[in-house]
């Protein structure tokens, strides 16, 4: 299973996000998926790769940046609905995930209970629902201070992320919004830093032929991607201390 996001490759996203799919191809996975922003589009298919190549060949998403993903299934049989990236209802939210969320059923249960319908079986799918109601309430002000009308997007992602237990590197982007939020807790996340772009990848193999400047992010730690800037914070919202580490890489022969 794999995740692999790029931001700063404007021409090149789709072609990046695929390369590095296929990059990660030998940690095993049954479906595969990427959102392209910030005008969200999504494709994704269960099996192999070539399933998604010929869905994005058939209808190319655009866009100047997105997320995507390799699964290995734990809470739902390998099918299209289940394959990642999930979204909310109105398609505002997107989301890719490795591990599982080991809360997801009281979450699932207090959001069905307030009339949200999943199209999933897996654990994923309560995250994109759940940045939207965020979302949601900032934009109603009833979870603004001060009256504020709307809440910051990375607000939304770090009240989000606080409310998960288990396991999980992720990365969400959300309509409309020139960004990608990240965070990582007992699966494993990296971030490529390179001269005009970002990633995030489960593992250096998914960007190492564009960088090999590398950060090795921490459990807790969370990541925002904007076009001209990146930062990482800890689950406190503190800035985080990182080093760039220049990996050594051979390609195998
Ligand atoms: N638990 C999630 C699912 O079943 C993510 C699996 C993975 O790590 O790929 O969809």
């Amino acid at each position: 299973c794999g995740i692999v996001s790029c931001m700063g490759r404007p021409n090149e996203t789709l072609e990046t996000l695929m390369e590095g799919l296929g990059n990660l191809e030998y940690r095993g996975y049954d479906s595969a998926g990427v959102a392209l922003g910030p005008d969200l589009e999504v494709r994704k298919r269960a099996g192999e790769l070539d399933e998604l190549r010929t869905a994005v060949s058939a209808d190319p998403p655009a866009g100047d940046f997105g997320i995507g993903h390799t699964r290995w299934s734990t809470h739902g049989p390998p099918a299209d609905r289940n394959a990642h990236p999930h979204t909310d209802e109105s398609g505002r939210v997107a989301v890719v995930h490795n591990g599982i969320i080991e809360n997801y059923q009281a979450i699932r249960d207090e959001l069905e209970a307030d009339g949200v319908t999943f199209t999933s079986e897996t654990d994923t799918e309560v995250v994109p629902h759940l940045i939207a109601r965020e979302l949601r309430r900032g934009s109603d002000g009833t979870a603004a201070a001060g009256g504020s009308s709307s809440i910051d997007p990375a607000d939304a992602f770090h009240a989000v992320v606080d409310r998960l237990e288990g396991s999980y590197a992720l990365c969400a982007t959300i309509d409309g919004h020139e960004g990608i939020f990240a965070a990582r807790q007992g699966s494993p996340l990296v971030m490529g830093v390179g001269e005009r772009a970002t990633y995030l990848a489960s593992d250096v193999p998914a960007f190492v032929e564009r960088t090999r400047d590398v950060v090795y992010l921490e459990d807790g730690q969370r990541v925002e991607l904007r076009p001209d800037r990146w930062t990482v914070r800890n689950a406190d919202r503190s800035p985080a201390e990182v080093s760039i580490e220049t990996v050594e890489y051979t390609a195998e022969a």
